[in-house]
């Protein structure tokens, strides 16, 4: 595997990072997760232009040009011996003695690290089975808004899922939905789609803002507006939406160390309509 490093392309052993980058030390860095299919990334510029945002939130100056950074890891990607798959990208605040207090530092210089990861199959099963989730408490700070390389909160959780064979957890704050760990959550009610408003509480992703535009276009009502714990539980269809998971049905619930369906326990028809124009837009864009 091959490693973009600031703007050059190395091998896997020599793209090193000093111990004191702050990204190893306090996590101060951000991230970005982007699919690539059949050799073509999938909605690049968007993931971009939320980098560059989140960079900004956190006072990271961000002296990567889009145009060069597209460049770049269309190169990384041809580096790679395989079509389809996602690139990892995090750009740190950069080496310094470790201390809290960065702002008398003048000599900070950013590192960006990217490279890819095989995929080859997207998601199918969960995607046509569904999965089951944990319901817990949104533990994690008050900026979910920024894809912070602190993750320490989404660990937690998604590992208590795993740990009662859950998928993902979804999470509530103060009795609403927010997110899953790493994922955005939709319900369906009333022939409407529900999702929590791109606030502090939640990650704007990509793949959300996809769906919505989806839906748009085939006239489905979306409903961004936070949604509460009960409405969740009564909801005919539920689902998670991400770069890499896509689109899954939320087909069961844990709560309380109880196991309850959403809907029929199957699939609904909204998620299943909004899935397959997801796919024609994937096919669309990388010539399938
Ligand atoms: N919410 C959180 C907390 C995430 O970590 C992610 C992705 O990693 C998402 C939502 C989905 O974002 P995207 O669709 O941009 O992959």
């Amino acid at each position: 595997t091959k490693v973009l490093l600031n703007d050059k392309i190395v091998e896997m052993n020599q793209a090193t990072v000093s111990i004191l980058d702050r990204g190893y030390q306090f996590g101060d860095g951000v991230y970005e997760v982007i699919r690539f299919y059949n050799g073509e990334f999938f909605e690049l510029l968007s993931h971009l232009e939320r980098f560059k945002k989140s960079c900004e939130e956190i006072g990271i100056p961000f002296h990567f040009d889009l145009n060069t950074l597209q460049i770049d890891f269309n190169n990384l990607l041809k580096s790679a011996n395989f079509p389809s798959g996602y690139l990892y990208t995090q750009i740190t605040r950069g080496t310094m003695q470790r201390n809290h207090l960065y702002v008398h530092e003048k000599n900070l210089e950013p590192q960006l690290v990217a490279y890819t990861v095989k995929e080859e199959q997207r998601p199918f099963e969960n995607m046509t089975n569904g999965i089951k989730v944990l319901l817990c408490e949104d533990i994690r700070w008050l900026r979910c808004d920024i894809k912070s390389l602190n993750l320490l909160g989404s660990v937690m959780l998604k590992n208590q899922a795993a740990s009662l064979d859950a998928k993902e957890a979804v999470l509530h704050r103060n009795g609403y939905i927010t997110e899953g760990s790493a994922t955005n959550v939709f319900i369906v009610k009333d022939g409407k789609l529900l999702t929590h408003p791109a606030n502090n509480l939640i990650l704007n992703g990509i793949t959300r803002q996809v769906i919505i535009s989806i839906a748009n276009e085939l006239d489905i009502e979306v409903v961004d507006e936070a949604f509460t714990i009960n409405e969740f539980r009564l909801a005919v269809e539920a689902f998670t939406s991400a770069t890499v998971s896509e689109i899954c049905p939320i087909v069961k619930f844990i709560e309380n160390n109880n196991e309850f369906q959403i809907g029929n326990g199957q699939r609904g028809p909204i998620t299943e309509i909004i899935q397959n124009a997801y796919t024609k837009k994937i096919n669309s864009e990388s010539d399938l």
